[in-house]
């Protein structure tokens, strides 16, 4: 049986045109791309194109302020979009609770799910007999899986038709891919709930993934998260 682990790849991420809120304001910034647009966008609201007090004057001291104001709509204006690979459906039941994601989710109906690999919960990673067991299940689960696409389609079924049936024996820790897409604020929202404590260990995981990347692209947006999951107790 093959157990996947998760990877986050970026794949799109919000740029600026510097070059035209210059023009149009004389308003320079030490960033860029998204981190630059929420900064513009909380500027225009009151027009401060000047920077004279020194704790606003960088992008992180100006983000910085936004986030102690809660003004975090001027964060919807940037978005980043990750490929996520080797995450489990439940993961995904989770994931997609948050209303403020658009998501594109590999179709069960359309793909072979026949040599689908599985996804270990993190407690039982390396839990030898936990490990076995969930083996065996997922052996099971493919093998009535095939048989019944073979009988579906023998019996005139398309072969979309006889997956979305025999999809049903698929476990919960059956791998999914997806490509994601949130604005910085719904990116927060979300790595607030599940970069934490009480969070399902395999969400927490992955949020840690995104947290990493988006501090690659946007520290000064998320300079206010801990290294370790918020909350003190499961
Ligand atoms: C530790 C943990 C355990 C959980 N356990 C369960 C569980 O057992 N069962 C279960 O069903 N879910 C569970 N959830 C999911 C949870 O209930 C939420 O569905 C999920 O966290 C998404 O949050 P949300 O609905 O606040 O926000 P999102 O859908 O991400 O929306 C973000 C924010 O937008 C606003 N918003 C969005 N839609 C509306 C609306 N229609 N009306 C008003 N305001 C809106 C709210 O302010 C909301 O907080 C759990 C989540 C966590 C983190």
């Amino acid at each position: 049986m093959t157990f996947v682990t998760p990877a986050v790849h970026l794949l799109g991420w919000t740029t600026f045109n510097a070059t035209v809120a210059e023009k149009l304001t004389g308003w320079t910034t030490d960033a860029v791309d998204g981190q630059a647009l929420a900064e513009f966008a909380g500027r225009a609201c009151y027009q401060s194109w000047r920077k004279p007090n020194p704790a606003t004057a960088s992008n992180v001291g100006y983000l910085a302020n936004i986030l102690r104001q809660q003004h975090e709509s001027v964060l919807e204006h940037g978005s980043a979009t990750f490929y996520v690979t080797g995450v489990s459906r439940s993961l995904l039941a989770e994931l997609s609770r948050h209303r403020h994601i658009s998501l594109s989710v590999l179709s069960q109906r359309y793909v072979d799910e026949s040599k689908a690999a599985m996804v270990l919960p993190p407690a039982v990673t390396d839990h030898f007999t936990a490990k076995a067991g969930l083996g065996n299940i997922a052996a099971d689960a493919r093998s009535v899986y095939n048989a019944m696409v073979t009988v579906l389609t023998e019996e005139g079924l398309e072969r979309k038709h006889a997956r979305e049936a025999a999809r049903a024996v698929l476990p919960n820790m059956t791998e999914t891919r997806f490509v994601v897409t949130a604005n910085l604020r719904g990116w927060r929202d979300i790595l607030r709930r599940r970069w934490h404590v009480a969070a399902d260990a395999e969400i927490r995981r992955f949020a840690g993934l995104i947290l990493a990347e988006l501090r690659q692209v946007a520290p000064n947006v998320f300079q206010d998260f801990p290294a370790e999951p918020f909350g003190t107790g499961a």
